[in-house]
């Protein structure tokens, strides 16, 4: 039972260091920059996009008020009331001074989409190499991985020939107690203390725990797993 308890003591220590790999922790932190990369990508597409469509209604808006201060200097032409005339000029600058107002719109639109393909630019450049990234973690991780299957594979050949000695009551026994006490149900006395609770043993705990006659083990004292001395 102790060479079966210590075989999946082993494989439980392999299974927290294959959750707790640092090669693991890379290939997240690889990904999360790629992400980050990839969210401001989006991000700076949809400032191109919403400069894009500024830009097209203020030159649709344009056009708008290009045909209407034609229609209004030809009616000028026709004019010849003075105080006509005066309104139909005032009229004409207010065109002018809101078109004024659409091109510098239509300007700032130019420069923000031209600021966000440049930095679009650059964040290309940048991806090869984040992708190299969470390439090289994602490799290491593998084989960090397959180093670990084999160690796996190599304990639980072992496990099968610890588990072929046991009898039907010892495998029993031994199931239920490494259920009950959350995967170490034997533990062994390491000096004065138990392996499993690494509670010491007292002088006189320790005196009944040796005098168990043999054939049977004893129990820890302090948490009642099955102590092999
Ligand atoms: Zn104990």
């Amino acid at each position: 039972m102790l060479a079966l308890q210590l075989l999946d003591s082993q494989l439980d220590a392999l299974e927290g260091r294959r959750r707790r790999l640092p090669e693991r922790a890379a290939v997240e932190a690889a990904a999360a920059a790629h992400a980050t990369h990839a969210a401001e990508r989006t991000r700076l597409e949809a400032v191109i996009a919403e400069a894009g469509a500024a830009i097209e209604s203020a030159e649709r808006a344009g056009v708008e008020l290009d045909t209407k201060r034609a229609r209004l200097e030809a009616q000028l032409k026709t004019v010849i009331a003075p105080r006509e005339a005066e309104a139909l000029m005032s009229e004409i600058n207010g065109l002018a001074a809101k078109h004024g107002e659409l091109d510098d719109g239509e300007l700032e639109a130019m420069e923000r989409q031209a600021d966000a393909e440049s930095a679009l630019a650059a964040l290309a450049d940048a991806e090869p190499a984040l992708l190299d990234a969470v390439a090289t973690a994602t490799a290491a991780l593998q084989a960090a991985e397959a180093e670990l299957d084999a160690e796996v594979a190599d304990v639980r050949a072992r496990r099968v020939d610890a588990d072929a000695a046991l009898g039907d009551a010892e495998r029993a026994t031994y199931t239920s107690l490494r259920q009950r006490y959350g995967g170490v149900g034997i533990a062994q006395l390491d000096r004065r203390s138990c392996t499993g609770c690494h509670v010491d043993l007292s002088p006189m705990e320790l005196d009944q725990v040796k005098s168990t006659p043999a054939g049977e083990i004893a129990e820890c004292p302090n948490c009642s797993r099955l102590l092999v001395v």
